[in-house]
């Protein structure tokens, strides 16, 4: 977008096509049969996916009419049934309504758009921020903000879909170093020295292996070669770090040197995601990032849910502790089964199982026990490397904790004969 005329309709664009008088002959293929085609072949290989039915939220839900331990979700802090948290949404949306109406751009700020911004810079140590709908449009909104054609992104091999699909948005060059290679890092940023912006983008905990980005040699050469840092920060927002900041705290870094990116839905319990950054970027995200420019505001709960959730976050590291409690006693107690978690950097564990197949099986053992917890699968992850991820929060119990973990260890058992 920068540097071009805004076009913001494809008015324009339409009036330029050919008319073809032939256009009405042509036979369109039946697209429910495309589908079918291509749901078959999905089906096929195991790769077909249909969510399941909760009946409740929180640490154990009713699934296909049984009561069911639930590890799959990034609800770390266990916040999203919180009774202040869910009082406050319910009281924003008594009074600003269900919906915030149009673009903040179009029927202006509520309050509580602002209240939240200010509290989620204060939480990054940050000069402002932004809120969109979701991570996912954040990102969206940000790296096309940030980048262009002639620009390149340089980005690790397993960054998250949402930002792959945010740099492929923004027309700059893709670079991929492999994960965590940063010597491929260098060797890029050598190359790319003369394009015009250069960007990496890395997630800051990834989400499907659980481990932590070598940020601060990131940082250092990235800085050598005058490229910007943008840190996806979904997963160690409120669970990383000394005081819950996240991944840069993990690692003792200055806030100011990142463009950080984070999501409200997962250790927050909301909906919603943001950026973090100076007074100049986030003004420029305001007027440029597509996403948040031509899409509806945060929901008012979403936005006083979010609030409340940092708030008690910050008051009480209590909770951030009991997740770690949680964490290290489901790692100690699955042992025995001789799974080893991808990483163990973070609150994900990630037991890589192998094949499609008997990861569904290990995941439908665990079901069969009580256990959800999702098997993960290409696309998702890498052919070969399919896994259950489990994800124990801070609101399970130690009787939670112990059941998941002895549930793992005789599904760890049952595929092995
Ligand atoms: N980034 C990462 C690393 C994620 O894991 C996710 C969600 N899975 C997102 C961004 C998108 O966030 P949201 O779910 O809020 O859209």
């Amino acid at each position: 977008m920068r540097g071009a005329t805004a076009v913001d309709t494809l008015a324009t664009a339409d009036a330029m096509q050919p008319k073809s008088s032939d256009a009405a002959r042509i036979t369109r293929p039946d697209l429910g049969l495309a589908a079918r085609r291509e749901l078959d072949e999905l089906a096929r290989q195991s790769l077909l996916r249909e969510p399941r039915t909760l009946g409740a939220a929180g640490p154990r839900a009713e699934i296909e009419g049984r009561e069911c331990l639930i590890l799959a979700s990034n609800d770390y802090l266990g916040l999203s049934t919180h009774s202040a948290v869910v009082t406050a949404a319910a009281d924003a949306a008594g009074r600003y309504g269900a919906g915030a109406g149009a673009s903040r751009l179009v029927t202006g700020n509520l309050p509580i758009h602002e209240e939240l911004e200010a509290e989620i810079a204060a939480l990054k140590g940050t000069e402002a921020a932004i809120v969109f709908s979701s991570g996912y449009a954040a990102n969206l909104g940000l790296i096309p903000a940030l980048l262009a054609r002639g620009d390149v992104a340089v980005c690790d091999k397993l960054n998250h879909a949402s930002l792959i699909d945010a740099c492929r948005l923004s027309g700059a060059r893709l670079r991929v170093y492999g994960h965590g290679d940063t010597t491929r890092l260098e060797s890029i940023l050598r190359a790319e020295a003369s394009a015009g912006r250069l960007v990496v983008v890395t997630d800051g905990v990834f989400s499907m292996d659980g481990d932590v980005a070598p940020l601060p040699d990131v940082l250092t050469i990235a800085q050598a070669y005058g490229a910007w840092v943008v840190v996806d920060d979904a997963h160690g927002t409120g669970t990383l770090g000394r005081t819950g900041v996240g991944t840069v705290e993990h690692f003792g870094l200055d806030a100011a040197a990142f463009i950080n990116m984070g999501t409200l839905s997962k250790a927050f319990g909301s909906q919603g995601g943001f950026v973090t950054g100076s007074t100049e970027l986030i003004a420029l995200l305001r007027n440029r990032a597509r996403s948040f420019v031509y899409s509806t505001g945060l929901a008012p709960a979403s936005a006083a849910a979010a609030l409340a959730a940092i708030r008690l976050a910050r008051e009480q590291p209590e909770i951030r502790q009991r997740l770690w409690r949680n964490v290290r006693l489901l790692r100690q107690k699955i042992t025995p089964a001789g799974l080893l978690p991808v990483s163990t950097d973070s609150q994900i564990t990630s037991l890589v199982i192998g094949g499609v197949e008997q990861a569904l099986a290990f995941a439908d053992e665990l079901l069969r026990a009580g256990v959800f917890a999702p098997a993960i699968r290409p696309p998702t992850v890498p052919r070969g490397t399919s896994r259950v991820r489990i994800s124990v929060t801070a609101a399970h119990t130690r009787e939670d904790v112990e059941e998941a973990a002895a549930a793992i260890c005789e599904a760890a058992e049952s595929i092995k004969s």
